[in-house]
């Protein structure tokens, strides 16, 4: 169903733009984008602390709205509109099932809202969906129809394509990587309830646990020193060589390469695509992960998959609604 940059445009005569926002539980970032993934215009505002749905929509008629006055200038119109949301999602019905971030959208039917409003068609997405979407189209995975997309920010998400195809299971809720238990013996507590996933190790939040629950065995670390660590700052210890930011990404990267090497033998993907803030430790991390991959993986999928940093940065989700915002209309399908 996922077909290349040019088959997706061929033929078309003026596909327009579509409308992409990604609503965060802290930001709404939206854009226009055009066929060819070239963002036109964007903004970026609080995501209101609605108790209603309804504050939601309307902050994002009105971001459509200025957006439309952007492209009046010969861009070409808004022909559709897709929002990435963080949560689980289901996309045929148009209604987002639950998003702790947001919570007064549980349950809501967003696209129907939307439609209802600006008389185009809607889609929805789950964020690292949109984001594993983003990468094939525009990013690290340009022309691959079997990617795993895994991005380490405040928490782990992942998004998996098969065969050109965004695999969302009977539920809407495939792709969890980042609950995929890598600790079954006492391990972290995790948001989801369970135990021991992949995200108490591998996300910015674990990394600055980890810190400092390891810092009494550290006591030269400079570390030490400031209250409000951050994982940048841990990172950046690391770069300077210190041993206390070592250790941690160590850890990290055997996690994060135990969780890689499950992926590799049950899916055999073409590439895993490693995004979100985290990746910028990348120098420190990779080593480790590479040896549990190659420890763990089989040998034949190990060979074939390629592992790289995603190329989309923060636009990945934005990309990634904005090719299904062309594909809900018969543009690529
Ligand atoms: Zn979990």
């Amino acid at each position: 169903m996922i077909e290349s940059k040019s088959s997706l445009v061929a033929g078309q005569s003026n596909p327009g733009l579509v409308f992409a926002a990604d609503l965060g539980g802290t930001h709404l970032r939206a854009a226009t984008v055009d066929a060819n993934g070239k963002i036109h215009f964007r903004l970026k505002q609080n995501t209101p602390q609605a108790e209603k749905a309804d504050e939601i929509v309307r902050a994002l008629i009105q971001a459509l709205r200025a957006s439309e006055e952007q492209a009046a200038g010969g861009t070409g119109s808004i022909s559709a509109l897709s929002v990435v949301v963080p949560g689980t999602v289901n996309v045929e019905e148009g209604v987002i099932v639950k998003a702790p971030n947001v919570p007064c959208l549980d349950g809501f039917r967003l696209a129907a809202a939307l439609e209802g409003e600006l008389r185009r068609p809607a889609i929805l997405e789950n964020d690292a969906n949109a984001a594993a979407v983003g990468e094939m189209w525009q990013g690290a995975g340009r022309g691959l129809s079997s990617i795993v997309c895994v991005t380490l920010g405040t928490g782990v998400g992942g998004g998996i394509i098969l065969d050109g195809k965004l695999w969302r299971g009977v539920d809407g809720s495939a792709g969890e990587i980042g609950h995929m238990g890598v600790d079954p013996f006492g391990g972290v507590a995790c948001t989801c309830g369970s135990r021991g996933c992949l995200e108490v190790y591998a996300s910015a939040t674990a990394i600055v646990r980890m810190t400092r629950e390891a810092r009494p065995r550290y006591p030269d670390s400079a570390l030490h020193t400031s209250e409000q660590l951050t994982s940048e700052q841990i990172y950046n210890a690391g770069l300077e060589g210190d041993e206390l930011a070592l250790e941690v990404f160590r850890r990290m990267g055997v996690y994060l390469g135990i969780g890689l090497a499950n992926l590799i033998n049950i899916i055999n993907p073409r590439m895993i695509v490693i995004g979100g803030g985290v990746v910028n430790g990348w120098s420190l991390f990779e080593k480790h992960m590479l040896q549990q991959v190659a420890e763990r993986a089989f040998p034949l999928p190990a060979r074939s998959v390629k592992i790289l940093k995603a190329e989309c940065g923060d636009d990945a989700g934005l990309l990634g609604a904005a090719w299904l915002g062309f594909a809900l209309q018969g543009r690529s399908l």
